[in-house]
């Protein structure tokens, strides 16, 4: 067996809640007046020491006000949902729930009920802190579930704090917040470290979402690792602007975490703008951001890019999809033009690796764009062929990864923890890699079915099962289709009509299933590649889906206008 280490020397890991770590072992290293997170719309800012205080207060009030007010009881394990775009109430919810002992599953704020049901019946949730523009998403995902409408108050924290409160009948963070405090956290040390602290939903290698167990140690190993194998830009002042979701392990564990276990201050953005993005950077000094291809692409060409003053702007790491060498280096080029000195770096991991388990160092970034990096310390790696052999020197194989930031497993589904990890806890990324003399790694292809839209996850079988619904549709399969342009993939599908149709009508019938799937999935889900009719999906004699024949296929078939 062929095991590669980390160039980097392992560090030490310490077994407690992401809570204590945060806010008591890590908690001296900088100031605690120093900005932990700042709205960029508003300025609006918290302190790290304020933070631990709103922290404890918001666990008292999930335990203690918020069953005196008529809302469920919530103990320890139990697990709390938060449904909302990027806010400022965002680290405050985090906190709140992980100081109250409760595990927290993060929702993708641009699901439509449907989604939302399958996370919330899937995780067990019994509570849910909701932004106030999703209320209504919320109580029909309630209505789903034969809720009624009493039901649904019990179970609604409606996310308005810091704005004052609106007239509401459900209850409010505002009336649960600043009316009591934990004397302490809920301590996870010793083995209970490794209890579950998140639940973020990834589709692994094949099917539907499912609730990843992100533990405490987990997010408290990636943190010890991103200290050597994060690149560290030796800065006096950083501040880095959060535009990625919070919702997405990526945001998750470094952009909540970061103000304690690195100092930097977090400048949040309630989504993706270029122009938005450009002013914060102005307005804050922004000098650090992490960022997904799209992001990058949309930097490289946007005019406004040239209006501000993006001097501060020294790295973006970009993550969560591929990252073209080209890419970089045309942004890398664009930025100086414009006298800013920055420089593109790329991560890569997985939701199931809590997540980042390669980072290309900043002295490397143009010696070796376009790879992943190195691999992160404390971390193992194999390159296997088709489950039995190791890949040889520089041959291509599927990323094995072991070490502490492995998930637990998937919540409730013993098969599929089965399937991705070995009894001797190698996880199968689904990924396939290569890694060079000097140890650094590059993706060049994907074992798994999974498509990336802009970062996002979109599970096929999720879309297939979907088609199937519709009532011309026969079989149907999706696939991921390359968009340089855009720098993503889009989701395509690949459908049987159910009684045949001449091929006059079949691109009319492809934009009338474009339009029928737009209504009932999230934006990211949607068939930006085109919806392709065909007689027959190519499958194997068992069954299953050839996915690499329509892969080639489609390399041949031009993108939607
Ligand atoms: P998620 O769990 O949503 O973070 O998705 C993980 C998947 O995103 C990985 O298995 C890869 O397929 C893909 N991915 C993440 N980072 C990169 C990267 N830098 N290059 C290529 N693919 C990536």
């Amino acid at each position: 067996m062929t095991i590669y280490t980390s160039p980097y020397p392992s560090v030490e890991i310490r077994n407690e809640s992401v809570f204590t770590h945060q806010f008591r072992t890590r908690f001296n290293d900088f100031p605690s007046d120093k900005a932990a997170f700042i709205d960029a719309a508003t300025g609006f800012t918290i302190t790290r020491g304020q933070l631990k205080d709103y922290g404890l207060s918001l666990g008292w009030g999930l335990r203690q006000e918020l069953p005196r007010l008529g809302g469920v009881q919530l103990s320890r394990g139990d697990v709390m949902m938060i449904f909302s775009p990027n806010s400022i109430t965002w680290p405050v919810m985090y906190y709140g729930g992980i100081a109250a002992g409760l595990r927290m599953t993060l929702a993708n704020s641009a699901y439509t009920p449907k989604e939302l049901h399958h996370q919330w019946v899937d995780s067990g949730a019994k509570a849910v802190f909701v932004h106030p523009s999703l209320v209504d998403t919320a109580l029909e995902m309630f209505k789903t579930l034969n809720l009624d409408l009493t039901e649904a108050r019990r179970r609604i924290v409606v996310a308005d704090w810091p704005s004052p409160p609106t007239d509401s009948t459900y209850i409010r963070i505002s009336d649960i917040l600043g009316k009591g405090q934990l004397q302490e956290e809920e301590k996870f040390d010793g083995d209970l470290a490794n209890e579950t602290a998140l639940l973020c939903y990834s589709s692994g290698t094949t099917g539907n979402p499912k609730g990843v167990m992100t533990t405490h140690r987990n997010i408290i190993a990636l943190l010890a690792m991103c200290n050597t194998g994060y690149p560290d830009l030796k800065e006096k002042n950083p501040v880095m602007l959060g535009v990625l979701p919070l919702y997405h392990i990526f945001g998750a564990t470094k952009l909540l975490q970061f103000p304690y276990t690195r100092g930097i201050p977090v400048v949040i953005m309630q989504k993706f703008d270029v122009v938005g993005m450009c002013k914060s950077v102005e307005k804050y000094g922004v000098s650090q951001c992490l960022v997904v291809p799209p992001i990058c692409l949309a930097l490289l060409h946007h005019p406004a890019v040239a209006k501000y003053n993006l001097k501060t702007l020294k790295f973006l790491m970009s993550g969560a999809a591929p990252l073209g060498a080209p890419l970089v280096k045309g942004l890398q080029d664009r930025m100086k033009s414009l006298g800013v000195n920055v420089f593109v770096g790329q991560g890569y991991g997985l939701t199931e690796t809590s997540p980042t388990s390669h980072c290309i160092p900043a002295q490397d970034s143009l010696r070796k764009v376009g790879t992943i990096g190195p691999l992160f310390p404390n971390l193992e790696a194999r390159l296997v062929i088709e489950d039995v052999e190791d890949a040889k020197e520089g041959e291509a194989g599927e990323l094995w990864i072991r070490g502490p930031t492995i998930m637990k497993g998937y919540l409730n589904n013993p098969e599929a923890t089965k399937n991705a990890i070995t009894p001797d806890g190698w996880f199968k990324t689904g990924d396939i890699a290569i890694r060079d003399s000097e140890g650094f790694y590059s993706i060049v292809d994907r074992r798994k079915e999974l498509i990336k839209y802009k970062g996002f996850q979109v599970p096929p079988a999720e879309l297939e099962s979907l088609l199937l619904q519709h009532p011309d549709i026969a079989d149907c399969a999706v696939i991921g289709v390359n968009s340089e342009e855009e720098a993503t993939e889009l989701p395509r599908a690949y459908v049987v009509h159910a009684k045949g149709i001449p091929p006059s009508e079949q691109a009319a019938f492809g934009v009338s299933v474009q339009e029928w799937v737009k209504s009932r999935v999230a934006r990211h889900k949607q068939l930006r590649g085109g919806v392709v009719v065909i007689d027959a999906i190519p499958k194997s004699a068992a069954g299953k889906i050839l996915r690499r024949e329509l892969r080639e296929r489609a390399k041949k078939e031009p993108l939607p206008a």
